[in-house]
């Protein structure tokens, strides 16, 4: 088991035009809800689920958050595909999803992005309201990190809120804080009852909603 996090990487990201074919951005307190509502819904009916229902309450505390306007992270289409996919079935069970958000990062015109080019997860101990890596399931995980074949960067995490909407709660934080601490890391928050995907980042200790587009290669 290697993290391939390549220090040089992040310190020396590659020059690279963003992504130009971009299908879908969102912008925390700019963008409609109903725009977003959409999009997932969008994703849900091309992979023949469509609408889903169900009532999931949680106790999970919300963490107000803070918002960003500039847009530096990309999603590819298929990774987001796949999020939504995996949180959607996970969700007909009554169950979270939880999984890694594998990419790269780049430099343009002295402004860094980071891209999720792919996912990765396996199964996982979940419950309605908690989701963990379990100790042998984050080994497995990290062997499927193994398998791509291009140096990557691990972006962050995804998890999902079946039916409470998306936020990052106290735990999530928390999670965030002890696996995912740098700077350029995501926690993508996705409520695939409610329709809403939303992503996040910590600085300085505090929680920000930040933009992010969807692009299709
Ligand atoms: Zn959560």
């Amino acid at each position: 088991m290697a993290i391939k996090i390549v220090e040089e990487e992040i310190k020396n990201p590659e020059e690279r035009e963003p992504p130009g074919n971009v299908i879908f951005t969102y912008i925390p307190e700019k963008s409609s809800d109903e725009s977003l509502q959409n999009f997932v819904l969008q994703q849900l009916q091309n992979s023949g689920i469509g609408r889903i229902d169900g009532h999931i309450t949680s106790n999970e505390e919300k963490v107000d958050a803070l918002h960003d306007e500039n847009l530096n992270l990309y999603i590819d289409r298929h990774a987001a595909d796949e999020i939504i996919e995996h949180c959607a079935i996970m969700a007909k069970k009554g169950l979270e999803a939880l999984g890694f958000l594998v990419g790269d990062l780049y430099i343009w015109k002295g402004e860094r992005y980071s891209v999720v080019h792919e996912i990765v997860t396996g199964e996982l101990e979940s419950t309605a309201v908690s989701v963990k890596f379990r100790r042998d399931e984050f080994e497995n995980l990290f062997d499927k990190l193994d398998e791509i074949e291009y140096d990557y960067v691990l972006i962050g995490w995804y998890h999902s809120h079946p039916g409470y909407t998306s936020f990052m709660s106290s735990i999530d934080m928390d999670t965030q804080s002890r696996m995912f601490n740098r700077e350029f890391h995501v926690a993508l928050v996705i409520d695939p009852i409610n329709l809403e995907f939303k992503a996040f980042r910590i600085s300085n200790g505090k929680c920000i909603e930040v933009p992010y587009a969807v692009f299709e290669e």
